[in-house]
């Protein structure tokens, strides 16, 4: 299969100092994309400047330094919306990632909204980020959860989806893109279809934000979360995204300083969002440390970026596929998933696997990847992932794969 050339991928591969790096005397490949993304030395440079020129708390100084700080921080929030196409800024509430933006929609949306009785439906591919805020909600509030289940190729149940809407769910919570099997879900056609029975959907964009064009409006979503670091970014700075006025319409998540409009003895009042959700010294060099990363990744283009992907994944599951007894998990078009590869060969454990990786300098993830109830589905205890971002090469796979083979010949497979 002949590669068409996207961007130059060895160029780009020279912004990221890590993968300069010798392991066990071997080129670093960096296999753990999913997991978290390596920087640029953009993103670094960025974070080197605002410390060293001007590093000041935020929305509160009325100094120069401070104000400079705190027009960066809302610039970044500014690109945040532009990069996702969110009608307005206020739209973007800054928090530590993913995990903590599912939190918060679980808290200040649903212990409003989701009652005794009430439905909220999941998947069986869902990380359990987007598992266990809605199992303490539900919980607390007498709710059920359901869960849409997959095929054998890791492809959504669509009457189960229809059969859990009919029965009234009061929130589809859906991840776009698989952790484990690549899946990309058609979020887009489900929320349709939630919308006309009233059902609100939160996506779980971890996993597509920083690897394909994302659109808010196009999606028509009613929330959506995602982690900078997973994006070129800063580890500790995420994004909740909110339609319309629905961030009005939920109580504060966290309460302190900054989210507040006036505080008295017994009680108190809110700023608007989407400081109401940003209580306390938020992260500042996080955000504008993500605005770097989103400026980096729309300067290549996440079209381009998606298809590199697309083709890197295709490669990958066409050349690891000629392992012997190999298994690789999700769809088999390479269309409908992003760039994961998780797979098993033999009864080899995935732990012995990823430290076997290790020492050819392959870095790849073994366990269930924070998905356990969809390894209960695979009726498997792990798998071995290989996951792929904007800098990875067709050759980085081949050395892959001539490792497959060296642990083969360990275990006599
Ligand atoms: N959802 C999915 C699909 C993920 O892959 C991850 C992280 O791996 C998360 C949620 C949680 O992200 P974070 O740990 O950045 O909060």
């Amino acid at each position: 299969m002949q590669k068409t050339v996207q961007y130059n991928v060895e160029k780009v591969r020279q912004d990221f100092p890590i993968l300069q790096r010798i392991i066990n005397g071997k080129p670093f490949i960096y296999l753990d994309n999913a997991a978290t993304a390596q920087k640029p030395r953009q993103v670094i440079e960025t974070l080197d400047r605002f410390y060293k020129e001007y590093n000041a708390n935020i929305h509160r100084g009325i100094y120069k330094v401070s104000e400079e700080a705190t027009a960066a921080h809302e610039e970044a929030r500014a690109k945040v919306a532009r990069f996702i196409n969110a009608r307005s800024p206020n739209e973007i509430v800054f928090v530590r990632g993913t995990t903590e933006a599912i939190n918060l929609v679980a808290h200040a949306w649903g212990r409003k909204n989701v009652g005794l009785g009430d439905n909220i439906m999941l998947t069986e591919m869902e990380h359990h980020s987007n598992i266990v805020p809605w199992q303490l909600l539900a919980k607390e509030k007498g709710a059920s959860l359901k869960y849409v289940g997959i095929t054998d190729q890791g492809i959504l149940e669509r009457y189960e989806f229809q059969q859990h809407l009919q029965s009234g769910a009061k929130l589809f919570a859906v991840a776009h893109s698989s952790n484990v099997l690549g899946t990309i879900n058609p979020v887009r056609e489900l929320i349709r279809e939630a919308h006309k029975t009233g059902c609100c959907v939160l996506v779980d964009a971890a996993q597509s934000v920083p690897h394909m064009p994302v659109d808010v409006q196009d999606l028509d979503c009613d929330f959506l979360a995602f982690s900078g670091h997973k994006m070129c970014g800063p580890t500790g700075i995420g994004v909740l995204y909110a339609k319309g006025n629905l961030f009005d319409e939920m109580v504060p998540f966290h309460g302190g300083g900054e989210m507040i409009s006036e505080v008295h003895p017994y009680e108190s009042s809110w700023k608007p969002p989407p400081y109401k959700f940003e209580a306390g010294t938020t992260n500042i060099e996080g955000a504008i440390g993500l605005g770097a990363a989103i400026d980096y990744l729309s300067n290549i283009g996440l079209r381009k970026i998606r298809l590199h992907e697309r083709e890197i994944t295709a490669y990958a599951i066409d050349k690891l596929s000629r392992t012997k007894g190999i298994t690789i998990y999700g769809p088999s078009d390479p269309q409908a998933r992003g760039g994961v590869v998780s797979f098993n060969l033999g009864d080899v454990h995935p732990h012995d696997m990823a430290t076997l990786l290790d020492e050819d300098g392959i870095a790849v993830r073994s366990g269930q990847h924070c998905a356990q109830p969809l390894h209960e589905r695979l009726g498997i205890p792990a798998t071995t992932r290989a996951s792929f971002y904007l800098y990875n090469t067709e050759d980085e796979v081949d050395r892959l794969a001539n490792s497959l083979e060296r642990v083969r010949g360990i275990f006599k497979l």
